[in-house]
């Protein structure tokens, strides 16, 4: 079903806007809209036609006041019920999939989050379409656009499916304006499907710095720091003096440097901050998957031939334990 296609006109200046119609599917936890996920909004606006959003849990229509202030938002379908608050996808795809058909829907899209790629498959699956991945271009109402192999090649794929289920990078559909819209709200289908699965716990890693998915400036450690301690004594003085969320490549997190949640890269987030500063790292594909699009890259690492300088705008060859804590003291003295 998914094969290369010329790219055709975007629809928002066609008649075929006026058939269009998105949902976009939101997440909340604690009765709070998580805005990150407002990127399938934005995918939404992209592509023209009319956009309802949907949010369920049991602080669902505080959500719903929340998210109708979004800008370009037609209408908001809401579900209250505790059943859907952690998004099991079990019940949560076959509640979907009940107002997806009832709406009748063209593009259903959700944030490629750990909550869009657990419940998006399952939902394509239960329509008998085929799900469209972490796209990053919308090209026409059937064309999308899609990085593979580590975002080494990029992909255009159609889709002749009737109802497109689709996750997007958040990275390339940046949040719209939270407020000025003014969307009305209606109270969804509830098919109160039981979960053969249930929410046991969870283990959140806290942190008082900027999230690393959504923080303008980002500032990131290598296996270059050399142990925990030297990470914990260099990296939060100088995210602090920045107001920057901390990361960490993948050599860090297995060397037990820094925590799990905090790896950028292929197999951890993706980041696009307004800035990207990172310290012993030597920029393999891996780790440049998860932040190549940040708008301003700036490297620190002694060996001046280290790939991350090919794609830094601004790099500076020298000893980290002397470059970080120098940057750290210029930076708060200002
Ligand atoms: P290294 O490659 O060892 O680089 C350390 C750098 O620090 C070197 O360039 C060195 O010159 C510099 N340095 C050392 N001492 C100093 C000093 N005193 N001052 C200044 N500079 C110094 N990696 C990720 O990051 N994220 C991922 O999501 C990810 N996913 C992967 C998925 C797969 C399937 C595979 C196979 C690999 C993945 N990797 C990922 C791993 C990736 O290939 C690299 O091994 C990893 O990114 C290297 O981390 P690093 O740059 O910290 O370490």
């Amino acid at each position: 079903q998914l094969r290369s296609a010329q790219p055709t006109t975007l629809p928002q200046y066609s008649a075929l806007a006026r058939l269009l119609s998105t949902l976009a599917v939101l997440e909340q936890r604690e009765g709070k809209l998580n805005v990150s996920s407002l990127a399938a909004i934005t995918a939404g606006t992209k592509l023209g036609g009319s956009i309802t959003a949907f949010v369920a849990g049991s602080g669902a229509k505080a959500v719903a006041d929340e998210a109708a202030k979004v800008k370009g938002v037609d209408k908001i379908i809401y579900v209250e019920n505790g059943a859907y608050d952690k998004g099991l996808p079990e019940n949560f795809a076959p509640l979907l999939v009940e107002n997806i058909k009832k709406g009748g829907f063209t593009h259903v899209f959700a944030g490629h989050s750990a909550f869009g790629k657990n419940i998006m498959p399952r939902v394509a699956a239960l329509l008998d379409s085929q799900q469209i991945s972490d796209i990053t271009e919308i090209e026409s109402e059937d064309t999308f656009v899609r990085p593979i192999y580590a975002g080494n090649a990029i992909l255009t794929v159609q889709s002749s499916d009737s109802i497109k289920v689709i996750t997007v990078r958040g990275t390339a559909f940046p949040s719209p304006e939270t407020d000025g819209g003014s969307a009305a709200l209606e109270e969804g289908v509830d098919p109160k499907v039981e979960s053969p699965t249930e929410w046991v716990s969870e283990d959140l890693a806290k942190s008082d710095r900027p999230d690393l998915g959504s923080a303008d400036k980002v500032v990131s450690g290598g296996r270059g720091l050399k142990s925990k301690e030297e990470f914990d004594r260099l990296m939060p003085p100088l995210a602090d003096a920045l107001g920057a969320a901390i990361g960490a490549s993948r050599a860090a997190v297995d060397s037990g440097f820094a925590d799990n949640s905090l790896q950028v890269g292929q197999t951890g987030k993706n980041v696009a901050p307004q800035l990207y500063l990172c310290a012993g790292i030597s920029g393999a594909i891996q780790h440049l998957a998860g932040m190549k699009d940040s708008k301003v890259i700036a490297a620190i690492n002694k060996d001046p031939d280290a790939p991350i300088f090919q794609v830094a705008d601004v790099g500076l060859v020298g000893d980290l334990f002397d470059k970080v804590p120098e940057l750290t003291e210029k930076l708060k003295a200002q």
